[in-house]
């Protein structure tokens, strides 16, 4: 797990529950031999993706990095959009 520290922005959705959105925790999980989940959690524990796993970024390796902790966040964005459309 590694913290993720954002500066304030516009652009990530806030947590739905706490309306951060600067500070989550980035977690990956080997889901299948060659395909690991990457994805956000909010500081308050809430993740958007917990229902449906399809919306986690899928990497190979699964490495935290600042590359696969953006897409995650990217998908957070998503998953937060649509949530909110259901
Ligand atoms: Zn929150």
């Amino acid at each position: 797990m590694t913290q993720i520290r954002l500066a304030p922005n516009t652009s990530i959705e806030p947590c739905p529950k706490c309306g951060n959105n600067t500070s989550f925790e980035a977690h990956s999980a080997q889901v299948a031999e060659d395909c690991c989940n990457v994805w956000v959690e909010c500081v308050c524990g809430y993740d958007p993706t917990s229902d449906d796993s399809g919306d986690r970024y899928e990497d190979v390796w699964g490495a935290l990095n600042h590359t696969t902790m953006m897409w995650a966040l990217d998908c957070w964005n998503s998953a937060i959009r649509g949530w909110e459309a259901r």
